[in-house]
C-alpha cells in the first residue's frame, strides 16, 4: 500500500469532507519555499503552509537552534518553573511588540491564543465587578476552531452546527470609509443593550475570510470607540504577525494600540506549534490579587516548551535581519508589478495587497468549497505551485525566502488559471 492508501485507513484530516476528497497528497520533504512529493516533483509553497514557514522550510539556522535546545532541556512544567528560552523570548518579543504590551502568556496554537484573549477580556470585567458578558467582533472574522474562538468567528461553513452553544457576540461589518457612522452607532447601541466586554479583530487583513483588507484609519475610529466605552481590544495577529503586512505587526500601522494581542503561526517559523497571548500592564493588574480566584487559571501542558521558545527566538532574529527585511520589500514590489499586469484583465475583478500578502478576486461566481475552487487548486498543483483559493479569491503568501524564479512560477500558474477557467 502506498502512503495515500495507508493514510485513508485511519486519518481524519482537518477541513476535509472525506467523501468528496478522499485522497491526500504525500509530501516527503521540504526546503526553503519548496515542497517535494513522493515522485520528486517540486511545488512552490505559495501559502507558506498556512502562513507558518515564512523563513523557508527546514531552515538550517532555526533547526540548529532547536537542536541545541533539544540536547539541553526538552520540556518542563511552566507552573512554578521557568527557563532561559522562555525569558529570552519574552524579552525579544517585547522589544518588537507595540510599547503598551507588557505581559505574556504562553499557549499552544492560534485558537488557544485567541481563547485566552477572550478569557482575559471577560475575566477582566468579572474581576472588576462590572457585569459584561458580551463580545464584539467583525462579520466574517476568523479566530480559530475551539468553542470560544468559534463564537467570535463569523464563517458559517465552519460553525453552523455549534451556533447554539456560543458566547453572546454582536457583529459589525468591516469599516470601509462609508459605514463608519453606522458602525460607531451600532457599537453604542449594542453596548447600551448589553455591556460589551471585548472586541476581537484581525487588524488590516482578514485571513480566512479571503484576505479581505481594510484601512488602518477606518479601524482606528472603531478602536477609539471601544477604548471610550471600556471595551477590551484584542488584536488577533495570528495570521498578520511577524512581518507579513510589511511591519513586524499589523498593529504597528495603527495608532490605537490593542490591549491584548494573539500570536502564533509564523511565531515558531513553521517548525513546532506554539501560541502566545500578550497584554498591557492594566489587564495583568486586574488579575493580580490576594484572592487566588482572581488569577487567570488557564494552562496548556506544553506552555512555553523550551524547544518552541528557542525556535521562536531564532525566528525573530531572522525577521530582524537585513536579509529578510530586504526580501520582504522585494516581494512587495514583485507583487505590485504583478498587480499592474492584472489591472485590465477581464477575469480579474480586483487585486489587493498589504505587505507580502497579495490577493486577487476572480470575476467568476464561485462557492467557497465548490468544485471550481478545487479545479483551480489542482491546476496550480499540476504547475508545481501550492495555492489554496478561498472562494473566488486566490492569494499568495509565500515564504520571505522565495526566489524571483519561484515567484515567477506562482505568477505563471495564476496566469494559466486566468486563461483556462
Ligand atoms: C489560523 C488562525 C487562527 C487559528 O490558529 P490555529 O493555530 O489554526 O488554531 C486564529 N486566528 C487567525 C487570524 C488565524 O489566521
Amino acid at each position: 500500500m502506498n502512503l495515500t492508501e495507508r493514510d485513508k485507513k485511519h486519518i481524519w484530516h482537518p477541513l476535509t469532507q472525506h467523501k468528496l476528497h478522499p485522497e491526500s497528497k504525500p509530501i516527503v520533504k521540504a526546503k526553503g519555499a519548496l515542497l517535494y512529493d513522493e515522485d520528486g516533483k517540486e511545488y512552490v509553497d505559495a501559502i507558506s503552509s498556512w502562513y507558518t514557514a515564512m523563513y523557508g522550510h527546514c531552515n538550517d539556522f532555526i533547526i540548529e537552534r532547536a537542536h541545541k535546545q533539544m540536547l539541553r532541556l526538552d520540556q518542563i512544567i511552566f507552573s512554578g518553573f521557568t527557563h532561559e528560552p522562555a525569558v529570552e523570548l519574552s524579552e525579544k518579543l517585547m522589544a518588537i511588540l507595540p510599547d503598551n504590551q507588557q505581559k505574556l502568556m504562553f499557549n499552544d496554537n492560534g485558537s488557544t491564543a485567541t481563547e485566552i484573549g477572550i478569557k482575559m477580556a471577560l475575566q477582566f470585567h468579572h474581576n472588576k465587578g462590572t457585569n459584561r458578558k458580551t463580545l464584539l467582533a467583525f462579520e466574517e472574522g476568523f479566530h480559530g476552531d475551539t468553542l470560544g474562538a468559534m463564537s467570535v468567528s463569523g464563517l458559517s461553513v465552519y460553525n453552523g452546527p455549534f451556533e447554539d452553544y456560543f458566547i453572546d457576540v454582536k457583529r459589525i461589518p468591516l469599516p470601509n470609509g462609508e459605514n463608519e457612522t453606522a458602525i460607531l452607532k451600532a457599537i453604542e447601541s449594542f453596548h447600551a443593550e448589553t455591556p460589551l466586554a471585548g472586541f476581537i479583530y484581525e487588524p488590516l487583513v482578514q485571513g480566512a475570510a479571503g484576505m479581505k483588507m481594510y484601512q488602518a484609519e477606518h479601524l482606528e475610529s472603531v478602536l477609539r470607540k471601544c477604548k471610550e466605552l471600556g471595551i477590551i481590544t484584542v488584536a488577533d495577529e495570528v495570521m498578520t504577525g511577524f512581518g507579513k503586512t510589511g511591519s513586524y505587526f499589523a498593529s504597528d500601522h495603527i495608532t490605537v494600540k490593542p490591549d491584548v494581542m494573539c500570536l502564533s503561526k509564523a511565531l515558531t517559523a513553521g517548525l513546532v506549534p506554539m501560541g502566545i497571548t500578550t497584554c498591557t500592564q492594566e489587564i495583568y493588574d486586574a488579575f493580580y490579587d490576594d484572592d487566588i480566584g482572581k488569577g487567570l487559571f488557564h494552562a496548556h501542558t506544553y506552555s512555553a516548551n523550551p524547544i518552541a521558545c528557542a525556535t521562536a527566538i531564532a525566528g525573530i532574529e531572522l525577521l530582524q535581519s537585513e536579509e529578510i527585511q530586504s526580501n520582504i520589500k522585494q516581494i512587495e514590489s514583485w507583487h505590485q508589478q504583478f498587480a499592474k499586469e492584472l489591472e485590465q484583465h477581464p477575469k480579474v475583478h480586483l487585486t489587493r495587497q498589504q505587505g507580502v500578502i497579495f490577493a486577487l478576486e476572480l470575476a467568476i461566481e464561485m462557492e467557497r468549497y465548490g468544485n471550481l475552487r478545487y479545479q483551480i487548486y489542482e491546476s496550480c498543483m499540476a504547475e508545481g505551485v501550492c495555492l489554496r483559493p478561498l472562494g473566488a479569491t486566490i492569494y499568495i503568501l509565500a515564504p520571505y525566502v522565495t526566489t524571483r524564479d519561484q515567484m515567477e512560477r506562482v505568477y505563471a500558474a495564476i496566469r494559466k488559471v486566468l486563461d483556462v477557467f
